[in-house]
């Protein structure tokens, strides 16, 4: 006996949309089923694959080794953090500077990213001045602790400490049961601290236009893929308010979508294949969709009541 399907952000059982995506990353071509819900419109793989490690090859973010900076270059970049703080840069800044100014943090906060990769993102907010950064990973290659940045190899949902900030950059659409990855996140705040998601949503333009060859779909790996309702519902479920949204898409997500469009997998991607002008207009038409909050990722800023 199969037991009923039901949706992991709204526990709805019923009448939902099934499809076939292929394995693209790599240009596997192996089809995997997944389906969306008619009531929050979040999308779902059918079965999570049993071999799920195996589509993670040794070049993923996780396996790259640590870009260090130079002594000089840390100065330079703490410098650089506090020019942006003070209003006195705004442009040639690095991108991450967008994701962490909108999070109410200061330098001694105890932030976690989970699902932190080789955790460059925690290595670049140390050089910032930030001196009590955690990462957790559950495929990391080198666990590591050096004065203020501690990252571990391990499965965040056994953790028992407490943060003021919880970031997840593009790891919460690889988490099977995101129902309980919210309810895990809410204990690992403290009161009035903050939650970060930033990931791809099914309310994009590009997932209604362009189905299946929308790169973030990203069969196997991606697990679930929240709309915004969703994503919402199911913070307001464990206390976490949703105090600010921002669509944050590029113009890969037309590129590499058509790309994939005419059979190309992302390891066969290159932006040199578009003209400086279909590039141009590209980013112009992801800055249009973020305005419109059709892009196809966002970054969620939850506060846990
Ligand atoms: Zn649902």
């Amino acid at each position: 006996m199969t037991a009923i399907k039901a949706c992991w952000g709204c526990g709805n059982t019923g009448s939902f949309r099934y499809f076939k995506a292929f394995e693209r990353m790599y240009g596997l071509k192996q089809e995997f089923l997944y389906f969306e819900c008619p009531k929050c419109r979040s999308i779902q793989i059918d079965e999570t694959p049993e071999n799920l490690g195996d589509f993670y090859s040794t070049d993923y973010y996780a396996f790259t080794p640590l870009n260090r900076s130079s002594p000089i270059k840390i100065v330079l970049k703490k410098w650089r953090w506090k020019l942006f703080k003070s209003n006195i840069i705004k442009w040639k800044i690095p991108e991450y500077y967008d994701w962490i100014k909108n999070l109410n943090i200061l330098p001694e906060s105890k932030i976690a990213d989970i699902g932190c990769g080789n955790g460059q993102l925690l290595y670049e907010m140390r050089s910032c001045g930030f001196t009590n950064l955690y990462g957790y990973d559950p495929f990391l290659q080198e666990e590591y602790d050096e004065s203020g940045l501690k990252m571990i190899k391990t499965d965040f949902m056994s953790l028992d400490l407490q943060f003021d900030a919880v970031m997840l950059h593009h790891s919460f659409e690889h988490m099977s049961d995101p129902t309980k990855v919210m309810e895990k996140l809410s204990t690992l705040l403290k009161k009035g601290g903050e939650l970060l998601v930033r990931v791809p949503v099914s309310d994009s333009q590009i997932w209604q236009e362009e189905d299946i060859n929308w790169f973030q779909l990203d069969a196997p790996r991606h697990l679930f893929i929240p709309s915004v309702r969703s994503l919402k519902a199911m913070g307001d479920k464990f206390g976490l308010k949703l105090k600010k949204l921002i669509f944050d898409s590029n113009e890969f997500q037309i590129l590499i979508t058509k790309h994939y469009k005419k059979g190309g997998s992302l390891v066969n991607f290159s932006i040199e294949s578009f003209t400086s002008e279909e590039i141009t207009q590209a980013m112009e038409m992801a800055k249009k969709y973020n305005e419109k909050e059709v892009g196809d990722q966002a970054c969620f800023y939850f506060e846990k009541l």
